[in-house]
């Protein structure tokens, strides 16, 4: 029997939106491979082995998936939300990349649901214009380099969505984000914090720059950050789809 990997979004947290597609590649497997509370998800059944690691691996996680499939298992590597978004699909690719003696096994990227989009949902259309997804974490990358695309993101008028705002071992940080919004960003420009979106600890909160504080986001949270035009219609959050002409700014 030859094997494969497939590596599948969980999405945000809800049952119902795990994909029709992932859930039978989940039946069919038998390894999962994943970050702990996302195999944690996947319910044991006979024949199925769990391999839970801890996050930061995610290059070793990748080259166990890759053996197993080499050694004609089905193995799933489980991301949340969608597996292309700051999750498994690239680590995957960058462990192919190294050893090309893995270059011949079966390999899938399904989709799932993104945090920012299942965010976007709860409050209205925040992203109905031109957005871009930024990820907070300076774990594989400085953090020079976050507030450089940050500053540039604000100055080209983006709607913006950040993963990963604020851990305890980088509480400053979210702070500093703010205060470059404020430098590029009227007071008023709304911003979303929508924590553990689909789960039954979700929580959402619309407020201005101005009440922004650090404390509203944490690692469960995904922010999003409307462009100069965002705005509330009644409950709803939304972005227009036209920019006013002369809306591109320095
Ligand atoms: N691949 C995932 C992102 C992994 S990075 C995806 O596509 O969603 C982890 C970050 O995703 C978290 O720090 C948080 O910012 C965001 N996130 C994941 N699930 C979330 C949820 N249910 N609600 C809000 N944010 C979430």
């Amino acid at each position: 029997m030859s094997g494969w990997v497939v590596v599948a979004g969980l999405g945000p947290g809800a049952e119902d939106l795990v994909t029709p597609e992932v859930r039978a590649a989940l039946a069919q497997a038998t390894d999962i491979v994943g970050y702990i509370p996302y195999v944690a998800r996947i319910a044991p059944r006979e024949g199925l082995t769990l391999h839970a690691s801890d996050n930061r691996v995610e290059l070793e996680r990748a080259h166990h998936a890759l053996q197993m499939a080499a050694q004609g298992k089905r193995v799933v590597i489980v991301s949340s939300g969608d597996p292309g978004v700051f999750a498994m699909a690239s680590a995957l690719f960058e462990r192919l990349e190294e050893i090309p003696e893995f270059a011949h096994i079966d390999i899938r990227i399904l989709p799932g649901i993104t945090a920012m989009l299942a965010a976007a949902a709860r409050v209205g259309a925040p992203l109905g214009h031109d957005f871009c997804a930024i990820n907070l974490s300076d774990n594989l990358k400085p953090f020079d380099l976050v507030e450089h695309r940050l500053r540039h993101g604000a100055r080209g008028d983006f709607a913006m969505a950040f993963y990963n705002p604020r851990s305890k071992s980088r509480p400053h940080q979210f702070a500093r984000v703010l205060e470059v919004l404020r430098e590029e960003c009227e007071p008023t420009r709304l911003i979303v914090f929508a924590r553990a979106v689909s789960t039954p600890e979700e929580m959402v909160t619309v407020v201005t720059l101005d009440q922004a504080t650090p404390e509203m986001a944490d690692m469960r949270t995904v922010v999003i950050v409307g462009n100069s035009t965002t705005r509330r219609v009644g409950a709803w959050v939304y972005t227009p789809r036209s920019a006013p002409d002369g809306g591109a700014t320095s």
